[in-house]
């Protein structure tokens, strides 16, 4: 049985360096917290965990005084910044530049005035991090929208920029775009696809890998965004895809009659874990 791994599934550049980071801070002083999981991957935050990384909520996170805390890739609200700033909290800011440069540009958006406030619309998950941030940066004032039906919170005769959380789908977006377009006309409406490349990018490949074997294991954290979606983009292409955590999720059955298995995974997704399930498949001696 041949069993291949995707060359381009593994960390996003993003998730790398927050990653590298945490590494180096926890090599210098053996402890540091993270405010949320580093990763949505769980095999890594335990891997981490062990070395001294300790993930706290933003309830605990709201409680400390002189601590090191480290902002992951997705990014946090400035009420994260300002606690930090009142209590002698060093943050250690992991937060990805293509999340920072999005958060700045709603920002500015939100303060624009011509000649009405202009409503920042993002598409995105409800209580998403990454999305949590984002609305953050207007105050709390940005409308979420994730389906058709909910463009209803979106007055029409004011102006609109619309984004996008950086892992959210592309073809949702310009599904989402043309309705807020049709509906608004006459209305100024500024479009940013800010969909991050890094998750887009990797749905053609994915595609073409999946097709070429007959069993896929997808791995990757089940609270991963992009996760869910480059695996729905797996099951498209193949049907004899398989979401798991991990190597100890596999089932002996799924190989009956199969002689090439692919592992992929998400941006979320450790390439140690993929090297896992493929050795271990590879030993299952089927
Ligand atoms: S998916 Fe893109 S935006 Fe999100 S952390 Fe990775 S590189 Fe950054």
């Amino acid at each position: 049985m041949i069993v291949a791994i995707d060359k381009n599934s593994g960390f996003c550049f993003g998730v790398e360096k927050a990653v590298k980071k945490a590494e180096e801070m926890l090599q210098q002083s053996g402890s540091l917290y993270c405010l949320g999981d580093i990763v949505h991957n769980e095999t890594e935050v335990e891997r981490l965990d062990k070395l001294g990384l300790t993930t706290i909520d933003h309830d605990r996170y709201f409680t400390l005084h002189d601590e090191t805390v480290l902002i992951r890739a997705h990014g946090e609200p400035p009420s994260t910044y300002e606690y930090a700033e009142r209590n002698n909290i060093k943050l250690v800011d992991a937060t990805c530049p293509i999340v920072l440069k999005l958060q700045d540009r709603i920002r500015k958006d939100y303060l624009t005035i011509i000649p009405e406030p202009v409503q920042v619309v993002v598409y995105g998950k409800p209580g998403h991090a990454e999305v949590n941030g984002l609305i953050g940066q207007t105050d709390g004032n940005a409308i979420v929208v994730e389906h058709l039906a909910e463009l209803e919170k979106i007055n029409f005769s004011k102006p609109i920029a619309f984004y996008a959380q950086t892992t959210k789908d592309l073809v949702g977006f310009q599904v989402l775009e043309k309705e807020i377009k049709k509906r608004a006309a006459g209305t100024m409406v500024e479009v940013n696809d800010t969909i991050c490349r890094q998750v887009s990018n990797r749905i053609p490949g994915i595609r073409d890998f999946a097709v070429k074997h007959e069993l896929i294991l997808f791995v990757s954290g089940k609270k991963s965004s992009n996760g869910k979606l480059l695996f729905e983009m797996c099951q498209e292409a193949n049907s004899n895809s398989k979401f798991i955590g991990g190597f100890d999720e596999v089932d002996l059955a799924w190989f009956k009659g199969v002689q090439s298995v692919g592992v992929c995974g998400a941006t979320s997704t450790p390439k140690k874990l993929l090297e896992d399930v493929a050795h271990h498949v590879e030993g299952l001696g089927c």
